[in-house]
């Protein structure tokens, strides 16, 4: 069974600073499907904007404020994942990871056993960054990069990001209308893995970069990674059943295609 990494994007689980149910659901009822012929692992964000909902009051641009958002969505998040899951008999679990514990060999080798255990029994493991403890990556927004160490981590074959966004654009698209789709990508420059962050919106922290700099990292390791819209799931359902009107950037080796 192929094993996937779906990494959901904080503004694709909120509207208006609250958790966005109709999203929510069906993208839950696209992952029952796929989790019928692949083993899924969900990297989601949304735990600081699903807290905000019930300290609306908080002002949620200081570290501090946002950990302790973070502390009260995690929970919030989990539960609502499982209620929906329930529908299909599907368990989920949740996994806290902070980027060093995927480099420190004790931490990682029981974390990979329990993800392991967990997948032969059906869950959907559920990884979020620990906000609460982890300062750096909550100012950075570095889910799409965690999601790309847990790819490598739990030897996924593939990475899919969805996002506000249906895909890398030859330009950003929300200040040049002209800017076109890339279908594919086979290297990223310098230039474009460094260039500034532009998050889409307060929630949102990385912006198209830290995107990048996932498929990045997986094109290294000759892995695919597939960047869709969160919002329209058609390029994402058909990426997995009809891939030949999948709508999105594939990154991808050009050796392993
Ligand atoms: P998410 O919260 O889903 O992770 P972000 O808002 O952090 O998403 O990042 C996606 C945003 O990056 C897009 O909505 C767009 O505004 C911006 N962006 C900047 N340049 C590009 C580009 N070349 N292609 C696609 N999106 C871009």
């Amino acid at each position: 069974m192929n094993r996937v990494v779906i990494k959901i994007g904080s503004r694709v689980l909120t509207e208006d600073g609250e958790i966005c149910f109709r999203r929510l659901r069906a993208l839950v009822d696209l992952i029952a499907e796929i989790h019928i012929t692949h083993e899924v692992i969900l990297v989601s964000s949304g735990a600081v904007a699903s807290g905000h909902t019930r300290l609306p009051n908080l002002d949620n641009r200081t570290t501090a404020n946002k950990q302790a958002l973070s502390a009260i969505g995690q929970a919030m998040m989990i539960n609502r994942y499982q209620q929906q899951f329930d529908d299909y008999n599907i368990t989920v679990a949740q996994i806290l990871l902070a980027q060093d514990d995927l480099n420190s060999l004790s931490h990682s080798h029981n974390a990979k056993q329990a993800i392991e255990t967990l997948l032969q029994n059906n869950v959907i493991p559920i990884i979020n960054e620990n906000d609460t403890i982890v300062t750096d990556e909550l100012l950075r927004g570095d889910n799409d990069v965690l999601a790309a160490n847990v790819t490598n981590f739990v030897s996924a074959d593939e990475l899919v990001i969805l996002s506000d966004i249906d895909g890398y654009y030859d330009l950003n698209p929300k200040e040049h209308s002209n800017a076109t789709i890339l279908k594919v990508v086979h290297h990223l420059s310098d230039e474009e893995l460094n260039a500034e962050m532009t998050p889409g919106d307060k929630f949102a922290t990385g912006g198209i970069v830290t995107k990048l700099k996932a498929a990045e990292i997986l094109l290294k390791s000759n892995k695919t990674m597939f960047l869709a819209s969160g919002f329209d799931l058609k390029g994402i359902r058909n990426y997995f059943f009809d891939i030949d009107n999948a709508i999105g950037t594939l990154f991808v080796n050009k050796d392993v295609l």
